[in-house]
């Protein structure tokens, strides 16, 4: 099978949307059953620490009643019915218990305070005065929030008579700070205490109180207090959003346009830059091909880009080889213009093109008296004087024209698509134009003087070497008439 690149975004589109779906179908499984389930408390943890540490707080306070009510310092008090001597027990007391606030009741004080009504074995909590009518009592940090009371009788170890009541008073901060580092956060929670007289009153509450409209409430009764929790548990989202299936399908329907929706904009995205990259790549492929390169090919992606300079830089270094290795086989080394081989591959082209009726000239150049300079100067002068030829040949053409040397001080310029009368013209404009000197080492000159032979490319020639055999006997002419002249041909 091909790659594509909308094959591939499809394919991770199906692997996406099966999680997706999977995903979607084991939430809505789960969540179904939860929906049709009473909502969970979650309280029980709740319920069992709390009443954990209530139970340990208010052992501890009764631990404290019960010593103080043991007391013979505390019975002797209360047994003397002196006040000046309750008072004087009741301040050593304090000073070894600062952390509850504690009083001693003669047991008549006691029952006219209502504390035989009291429940005398349970923590009791007294509210303030303008919450649910209970008497506020000073708690032990000089609040009046409401206090736990325990109330203790005395009773003389002999008659066992009562002879009054240890009250032991605690803020009910410290069971706030309780109550608020164990309830969750998530529902709603109320400590509750009984009420003889109507509803129960609300002793401490935590959380969001709009649960309470919730009627799926959770009721912990806390042993050995007149005290209950109630839990408003806080409904899932499922249950709070109604129907599962349709809540399930509405999600997985949204998740799947989203994911369409992102998968076409991926696809476009990469296919934007991906195939311009490709582009780039296939254009890079065919001018290496064809021996040239452009200055630059633009690349998109960042994790290409390294790779591709580095396959430029090769292919630069290919292309470059590559004309050096062309130069080699068509330039001739010492006078830099053609060789006599593209020389020859030239004639062979514009020949072919006479039968279409194309004309085209060409004029046969030697220097004149080359000898005497490789006698006179040496051969390095010789050499000079070959390249200056060459370049003032070049200097002084057209660049349609076609400079070649045949070898030893013979040099050939082919003149395309122009006929002989024209080529005269040229080869006249040629000679005058060069310089009438050129330098061959410092300090010499040597008089520049060459002898031409002119012939036109002809369609009846039996082959492309018989016009430059006319220019060569044009030459010799021009070289019997004393040099320095062009012939043309007949
Ligand atoms: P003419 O006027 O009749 O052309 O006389 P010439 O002295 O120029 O004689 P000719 O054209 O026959 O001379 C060719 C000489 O060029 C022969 C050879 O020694 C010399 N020659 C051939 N190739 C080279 C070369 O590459 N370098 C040098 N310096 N001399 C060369
Ligand atoms: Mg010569």
């Amino acid at each position: 099978m091909k790659l594509s690149l909308a094959r591939l975004c499809f394919v991770a589109f199906l692997t996406l949307e099966l999680a997706l779906s999977l995903t979607i179908f084991f939430l809505y499984q789960s969540e179904k059953d939860l929906a049709s389930q009473p909502y969970p408390a979650g309280g029980e943890q709740t319920k069992r620490v709390l009443a954990g540490e209530i139970v340990g707080l208010t052992g501890r306070m009764r631990a404290v009643a019960e010593l103080i009510a043991k007391h013979p310092q505390t019975i002797a008090s209360l047994a003397s019915g002196s006040e000046q001597e309750r008072l004087a027990q009741l301040s050593n007391i304090e000073a070894l218990y600062p952390d509850v606030a504690i009083r001693l009741l003669p047991a008549d004080t006691g029952a006219a305070a209502g504390l035989y009504a009291a429940p005398l074995s349970a923590v009791h909590a007294q509210l303030p005065p303008n919450g649910n009518g209970g008497v506020a009592a000073k708690d032990a940090h000089g609040t009046s929030e409401g206090v736990l009371t325990i109330v203790q009788p005395v009773t003389d170890p002999r008659t066992k008579t009562l002879l009054g009541f240890v009250v032991v008073d605690k803020g009910l901060s410290e069971l706030r700070t309780l109550f608020g580092r164990l309830v969750g956060r998530g529902n709603y929670v109320e400590l509750q205490q009984f009420n003889v007289n109507g509803p129960y009153d609300v002793l401490l509450h935590r959380g969001d109180a709009s649960l309470k409209t919730n009627s799926l409430k959770e009721l912990f009764d806390l042993p050995g207090t007149t005290w209950r929790l109630v839990v408003w548990p806080r409904p899932s989202w499922v249950q709070q959003a109604g129907d599962p299936y349709q809540i399930h399908v509405g999600a997985w329907l949204f998740a799947t346009v989203w994911l369409i929706v992102a998968m076409g904009g991926l696809h476009f995205a990469l296919r934007k830059t991906l195939l311009s990259d490709v582009d780039s790549v296939l254009a890079f492929f065919s001018d290496i091909r064809h021996f040239r390169l452009r200055k630059s090919y633009p690349i998109r992606l960042k994790d290409l880009q390294e790779s591709f300079e580095l396959m430029y830089g090769l292919g630069k270094l290919m292309v470059g080889k590559q004309k050096q290795v062309a130069d080699y086989a068509s330039i001739d080394h010492l006078s830099q213009v053609n060789n006599r081989r593209s020389f020859e591959a030239k004639q062979r082209e514009l020949y072919k093109t006479l039968a279409d009726g194309w004309v085209h000239s060409l004029l046969i150049l030697d220097i004149d008296n080359f000898k005497q300079v490789n006698d006179t100067y040496g051969h390095d002068a010789g050499d000079t004087l070959i390249v200056q030829f060459g370049k003032v040949l070049k200097e002084n053409l057209r660049a349609s024209d076609f400079v070649a040397r045949l070898g030893g001080d013979e040099f050939c310029v082919i003149f395309p698509n122009t006929p002989l009368k024209k080529a005269g013209e040229l080869a006249a404009r040629l000679r005058q134009s060069m310089p009438a000197e050129v330098p061959l080492a410092p300090g010499v000159l040597h008089k520049l003087s060459w002898s031409g032979g002119l012939s036109e490319y002809k369609r009846e020639d039996a082959s492309e070497n018989m016009a430059l055999s006319r220019a060569d006997g044009a030459l010799l002419e021009a070289k019997r008439a004393g040099r320095n002249q062009t012939r043309v041909a007949a």
